[in-house]
């Protein structure tokens, strides 16, 4: 089934055969809530509880792709949720750091790496408008929530030469890439338009 899902997501156009690998390796069944697992493997988003989802795999597929992982990238994630992405990231050897702020979905996904054995950098209870300055600059910053405006701290923190992807609106969403130029030059590109939770301030 995965590896079904794996050539689905390709016909959609994702050509980094990595991601693609990662797709075809990450049991997606084990981060959905027991009774769910056949609906583990259509390419649909899916409520984790705490009234948020797990993104929808070619959405998690194309988000990471935008990143151009190299192995030991430094990778900060917000909005942990399930983990599935965290998993994607670990798969192409990236140092992740995630930050979720729902305190339920942080101790249930914390408890889960452990018994899968899967190893981010750190797993952070916190609000991710902030990011994560100690262990700042970042290769790349993923954010997998509706944000209503970029949150200037997330810019900040990116190398130069780093990514910041990131899905931009209210009721709908346009995934940009930031691609830092020098210290002061950012490039913005438009990827498209999907559909996320939203990014919330505060941790709950
Ligand atoms: N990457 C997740 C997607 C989960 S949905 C997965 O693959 O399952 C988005 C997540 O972002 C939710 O868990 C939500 O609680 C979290 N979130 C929303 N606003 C946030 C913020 N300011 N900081 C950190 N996490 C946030």
């Amino acid at each position: 089934m995965r590896k079904k899902l794996a050539g689905i997501l390709a016909v959609k156009g994702i050509q980094d055969s990595k991601v693609l690998d990662a797709i075809e390796t990450i049991p997606r069944h084990l981060f959905l809530d027991s009774g769910f697992e056949d609906h583990a493997y259509q390419d649909k988003a899916f409520p984790i509880g705490a009234d948020q989802t797990i993104s929808q795999p070619y959405t998690v597929a194309f988000q990471t792709e935008l990143l151009k992982i190299k192995p030991n990238d430094s990778i900060l994630e917000i909005g942990t949720g399930s983990g599935y992405q965290t998993a994607v990231l670990l798969h192409l050897r990236a140092k992740v750091y995630t930050i979720e702020r729902q305190q339920e979905l942080f101790k249930k996904t914390k408890l889960f790496f452990g018994k899968m054995n899967y190893r981010p950098r750190k797993v952070v209870f916190g609000d991710g408008y902030k990011g994560l300055p100690k262990e700042a600059p970042f290769d790349g910053i993923i954010v997998t929530a509706g944000a209503p405006s970029v949150p200037k701290a997330l810019l900040s923190q990116l190398k130069v030469g780093g990514r910041l992807v990131i899905p931009v609106g209210v009721e709908e969403q346009t995934m940009t890439l930031y691609t830092r130029k020098s210290e002061k030059e950012f490039e913005k590109q438009e990827l498209g338009t999907f559909r996320f939770v939203p990014l919330l301030e505060n941790k709950n």
